[in-house]
Order: structure tokens, then C-alpha cells, then sequence
């Protein structure tokens, strides 16, 4: 039997003919329409437990873009950097320089593969108000300390926007939606591949309404006035048809979060060779099973990643390489040593997930896994017990 790595499975629009009659008699195909307006309302009301604004947007990436750029709008020209970590996924980074910034990056933490808390404020310290924007990554789901940014904001005077792509279903120790109430910007995706999937779609939140506001008139070309533009802008809006998606996809995700969660455990109490992020009290998004390899075996997962694909099972290695190894950032960003971050990427491995596993799958998974990791870990002893292994090194 042979499993994917993910198999999206967004709500079938064959399946929707009537919602989409309606869209089509109401001949009304974009620009916050009422399919829209009632999506944003029921994210407030069931995700961020009726605190908060949103907008959504064609895409995560342009969020970012459209975040980033309010979230610098009236900061003095000579701030110039982004500063985020190196570990997650090139859009972020792509957005900040679409904003004219350059990205900074810092290194992560070695338990939750965020960005380090020590390095974030050494590099804030050391570039003051040349930093316009912080940009922290809520990794893969990870329900990172929201309160600390609040402070860092109003410390350094700096404003903060949170790629949270891969959080919408993450649930905080205080049972509300990661993010709620936080008065920066969180940048959501509903992208096909992450755990709320659609298509293409994305949400923006903030708990500050002028800022939604604001954001929503740059989505529309940056029209503060009728068909005039008073501030940057671009065309970011969601179409009716793309609402009606993530409308039907909210209906039925808490069957989704339960699936994942439950594959998830199955992991970690198959693998406990592999190190994963910590368990938090609330619930985590997953978007993959993501783990990493015991210390030392960087260099030969390319190896297991080939076990496990010649088994059939479907895997892959987010985020290697992370943004700042990929040529066009090494000469687009700033950055120093990232040995944590270099270590985490060369380790990290993700396993199969998706909403419509079966229990069979999900056995052939942990079967064939537990089989190749026994099979790595034992040659790897076999190679450094060799009496001659030692003595070559020497
Ligand atoms: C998926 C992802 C994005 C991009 O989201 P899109 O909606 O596809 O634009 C950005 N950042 C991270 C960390 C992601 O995983």
C-alpha cells in the first residue's frame, strides 16, 4: 500500500451548484461581497470567540505583502529591515521585499523552531530603528507566545506581523483561536495544502479595527475615497466563489482538526527517536507530522527520505532548505550564523498527513517508518562503533 504525503481536500464546489447559482442570479463576483462579509463574520464569531476584525485576501502571500506594507506605513524611511527567522517558508521573506525591506534573519529556538526570543531582541539592540517590521513565523501551527510580542512592540516602538500560514485551528491554553485578540497584524492561509485548505485564499486579523479598515482599502488598489487612491495598493481581494470555499470548509473543520490531532498522537507515541515540538494546552493545527531525526543524523536523511519513498510512503523535509540557504536570499538578506536552524533544517523530516487518512494508511505509515528509523539507527552505531573509526579520526 502506498500513502501521499498530503492529498488536499478542499469542499467540493461539484457539490455546491445551488450556493453557486446564487452567486451568479446576485451578479456580484468580488469586492467583499456578501458571501464575504458573512465568512469574515463567522471566523470572528467561531474562531476568535467574537473578538476582532478580518479581512481576507487572494492569498496568503499577498496578505503578508498588504500587512507588512500598513504595518511600515508611516515609519520614517531609514528603517530598512524585516527581521524574521530563516526557518519557514520563502513568502514571507518574498513579501518584505516586495515592501522595499530587506529581510534580517535570526535564528530559532531549539524546542519550538520559532524564532529565538535571545537573538530576536540581540538583533533588535544591535539594527534599532533600521528594524521597520518584525516578523515572526507561528511554526507549523505552533502556538507561540503572542504576549511577548505585544511587549516587544510597545518596547522598541516596532510593529509586528505574524505568518500564522499554517495556524487557522490552532486553539491557545485560554480554549480561543491562536491569535485572538493580538493588536499587530496575523496573516492566515487557507492555501489547498495547509490543514484549512481551499485553494487559494488567505485571512488577515488584527483586534485593532483601524487597521482591517486600512487594510481592506489597500486589497481594493488603495481606494480611501470613491475610485481614488489615498494609499498603497493592490488588487488582493477574494472572489465570492473563493469565499463560498472557506465558508464551507468552517462548517465541517472541527472533523478535520480532530483527524489530524489524532494522527499526530499516533506519531509521537510510534517515534519517540524523533524530537518534536512541544505539547501545548490548547490544540495545534497540523499541516504535516513533522519531526526531526535523532542528533548527528542530518547528514543521512536524504537516505531515509529514500527508504521511505521506495516503501510507498510519501514524505518530504520542511523547511530544508530554509529562506536564507536558497541562492536568491543569500543575496537579497542579511544574515549571521544560524546554528540552530542549520541543525533543525538538516534534521527535519515530514510525515504524511491528511483529513481522509484511514487507520490502515496511518498503521502502513507507522509500520514502514518504525522499520526504516530502527534500520538508520542501528547502522549509524554499527559505523561509530568500528574500533577503526575512532582511531581515522584521530
Ligand atoms: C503556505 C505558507 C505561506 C503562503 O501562503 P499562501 O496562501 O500559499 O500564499 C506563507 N508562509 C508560510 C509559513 C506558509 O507555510
Amino acid at each position: 500500500m502506498s500513502v501521499a504525503f498530503i492529498r488536499p481536500n478542499p469542499p467540493r464546489l461539484s457539490e455546491l451548484a445551488a450556493e453557486l447559482r446564487e452567486i451568479e442570479d446576485r451578479r456580484m463576483f468580488s469586492n467583499f461581497g456578501p458571501v464575504n462579509s458573512a465568512f469574515e463574520q463567522d471566523m470572528i464569531d467561531q474562531v476568535f470567540s467574537g473578538v476582532g476584525h478580518a479581512m481576507t485576501a487572494c492569498n496568503a502571500t499577498i496578505g503578508l505583502i498588504l500587512a507588512i506594507q500598513q504595518a511600515i506605513g508611516d515609519r520614517p524611511t531609514t528603517t530598512r529591515y524585516a527581521l524574521m527567522p530563516s526557518f519557514t517558508f520563502a513568502a514571507a521573506a518574498q513579501a518584505a521585499l516586495w515592501c522595499g525591506l530587506t529581510p534580517l534573519f535570526c535564528d530559532i529556538d531549539p524546542a519550538t523552531w520559532a524564532a529565538c526570543p535571545r537573538d530576536e531582541e540581540r538583533l533588535l539592540s544591535e539594527y534599532g530603528d533600521k528594524i521597520a517590521v518584525v516578523v515572526p513565523y507561528a511554526t507549523f501551527g505552533f502556538d507561540i507566545d503572542l504576549t511577548r510580542y505585544e511587549r516587544l512592540m510597545a518596547q522598541h516602538k516596532v510593529p509586528v506581523v505574524v505568518d500564522a500560514a499554517a495556524s487557522l485551528g490552532t486553539v491557545s491554553s485560554d480554549g480561543r483561536g491562536f491569535g485572538t485578540g493580538f493588536s499587530g497584524t496575523i496573516v492566515y492561509s487557507m492555501h489547498a495544502t495547509k490543514a484549512f485548505s481551499t485553494g487559494e485564499a488567505g485571512i488577515v486579523y488584527s483586534g485593532d479595527q483601524a487597521r482591517i479598515d486600512e487594510l481592506r482599502q489597500m486589497c481594493n488598489f488603495g481606494f480611501g475615497e470613491a475610485r481614488a487612491a489615498t494609499m498603497p495598493g493592490l488588487n488582493g481581494k477574494l472572489s465570492e466563489v473563493g469565499a463560498l470555499l472557506c465558508q464551507q470548509q468552517l462548517k465541517r473543520f472541527d472533523g478535520t482538526m480532530l483527524r489530524r490531532s489524532q494522527i499526530m498522537a499516533r506519531y509521537r507515541e510510534a517515534f519517540p527517536e524523533l524530537t518534536f515540538q512541544p505539547r501545548r494546552l490548547g490544540r495545534q493545527a497540523h499541516q504535516f507530522g513533522v519531526g526531526l531525526l535523532p542528533e548527528g543524523f542530518g547528514p543521512r536523511r536524504s537516505e531515509f527520505q529514500a527508504a521511505l519513498t521506495a516503501a510507498g510512503i510519501g514524505n518530504a523535509a520542511y523547511f530544508s532548505p530554509h529562506v536564507a540557504q536558497q541562492r536568491y536570499f543569500a543575496n537579497h538578506a542579511i544574515f549571521g550564523e544560524l546554528p540552530v536552524t542549520n541543525d533543525v533544517a538538516s534534521r527535519v523530516i515530514s510525515l504524511p498527513m491528511f483529513d481522509t487518512m484511514t487507520d490502515a494508511e496511518l498503521e502502513e505509515v507507522v509500520t514502514v517508518v518504525r522499520r526504516e528509523l530502527t534500520a538508520l539507527i542501528e547502522t549509524q552505531s554499527a559505523i561509530t562503533q568500528w574500533p577503526w573509526a575512532s582511531m581515522a579520526a584521530d
